[in-house]
């Protein structure tokens, strides 16, 4: 199996290995398989969440040098609970049971423990730079924590992170440095463009999402859930996924393609609607992103995209694939209030995006709602609304409870190293 990028199909091709190394495709596009496998005849989910999702991964790795140690980095990244919340078939998917409480953890622990197999046989290190507005940088700062030859260093705008995030950016130790930029999340981002374009910086990687090792575990969750949803209700379900950069989209996309049992997958958005626009006009224009409720999805121009277009080519081809509703930070409130009242059920102002869709458009269908975090981690919106405390479950009270350590800093790059 070879991966290309998205922006020259005909060009070089790379093994799974050199596509996560590199992160970007060397044109700057975004790396793609060259054609999505199938699922293994042996698929099978008797043995648990870490060997079903190596069975979804291994056609990606066939021939790679990495093939061999797969199912051990799996077993050691997808080693937390993947639940099924299950109401008579308008289940929910809580993706919030790993160390950081959102589905970022899938992601980020796979690409940490992939890359630390490869160094520790290289034996090189690399020091990976990670500006944040939120929960990103704990994720990935959870998941790099200890990994033998990988430092992490995390940027977060100062005043810009909640207290909560903060505390995750901030309480690890040993290989994980965090820094308070003085500036704002652009300020950020632009520094460790600036770090990345130093050529006298050497050992600098990304662990962005466009990065392949991040996509590729999303694909395992829709495998597992659709295949466990049409057993127990013998029913396709339509999937609703709160959607930013559409990474964790993509990943149901691809799963779909896999022969995932999916009728359809919809994109729930919050106020910023690039892509419900694309779908109504036809014309795809990304623009300046704006703050929501559902601040993990405030994207105008979303970086997956580019994967989206790969696979539905044209239009129409993306139009009878793709749908997408925007829910106003109005509605994310009613949905949260509404959802609690009726049922007792909590959820995060991201997963009432999708709540909302479900609601309103889907409402005698078979579905599933992806919860993307947990609502103990937003919990200065969630509160106020359903009034009443949401419980903080353990692995996040342990995280917040540590002792806090960062380093303030000015707007230079060169101040990180
Ligand atoms: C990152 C994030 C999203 C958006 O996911 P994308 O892959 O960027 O579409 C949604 N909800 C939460 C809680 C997130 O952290």
């Amino acid at each position: 199996m070879y991966f290309v990028s998205t922006r020259s199909k005909d060009g070089d091709r790379f093994s799974a290995s050199d596509a996560i190394m590199k992160g970007l495709a060397p044109d700057g596009g975004l790396f793609v398989p060259e054609r999505i496998p199938q699922l293994p005849a042996s698929f099978t989910m008797q043995h648990g969440y870490a060997y079903a999702a190596y069975e979804v991964l291994k056609p990606y790795f066939e021939g790679d040098e990495a093939e061999s140690d797969l199912l051990t980095i799996c077993e050691k990244a997808f080693n937390f609970p993947v639940s099924i919340h299950k109401n008579d078939g308008k289940d929910t998917l809580e993706l919030y049971y790993g160390p950081t409480s959102a589905f970022k953890d899938f992601g980020a622990r796979f690409l940490a423990y992939f890359m630390e197999n490869k160094l520790k046989k290289t034996n090189e290190d690399l020091t990976v730079l990670v500006a944040t507005s939120g929960d990103t940088g704990g994720a990935v700062a959870s998941a790099f924590y200890n990994r033998e030859h990988l430092r992490v260093k995390v940027l977060f705008p100062k005043d810009g992170v909640s207290d909560r995030q903060m505390r995750q950016l901030t309480c690890l130790d040993n290989n994980v440095e965090a820094f308070e930029v003085d500036g704002t999340f652009d300020d950020c981002q632009k520094m460790v463009k600036d770090a990345f374009m130093d050529e006298s910086l050497k050992g600098l990687t990304s662990a962005n999402s466009i990065n392949l090792g991040r996509l590729l575990p999303q694909v395992v969750y829709y495998v597992w859930a659709s295949f466990i949803y049409k057993a127990r209700y013998k029913k396709e379900p339509i999937v609703i996924i709160p959607s930013g950069n559409v990474g964790n989209a993509t990943g149901a996309f691809w799963a779909k393609a896999m022969g995932a049992p999916i009728k359809r997958i919809e994109l729930a958005l919050n106020a910023n609607r690039t892509i419900v626009d694309y779908l109504d006009s036809g014309v795809y224009k990304p623009r300046r992103s704006c703050h929501t409720l559902a601040n993990a999805m405030d994207v105008g121009a979303p970086s997956n995209m580019e994967r989206l277009f790969d696979l539905f080519k044209t239009y129409d081809e993306f139009k009878a694939n793709v749908s997408s509703h925007s829910v106003d930070d109005y509605k994310i409130r009613t949905t949260i209030k509404d959802t609690y009242d009726e049922t007792g059920y909590v959820i995060c102002p991201h997963t009432a995006c999708a709540e909302y869709v479900r609601r309103t458009y889907y409402k005698d269908e078979p579905t599933i709602v992806v919860a993307t975090a947990h609502p103990a981690k937003f919990e200065s919106i969630v509160e106020p609304i359903i009034e009443k405390e949401v419980p903080i479950p353990e692995n996040l009270y342990d995280m917040i409870s540590r002792d806090c350590s960062y380093t303030q800093i000015g707007v230079n790059y060169k101040d990180l190293f």
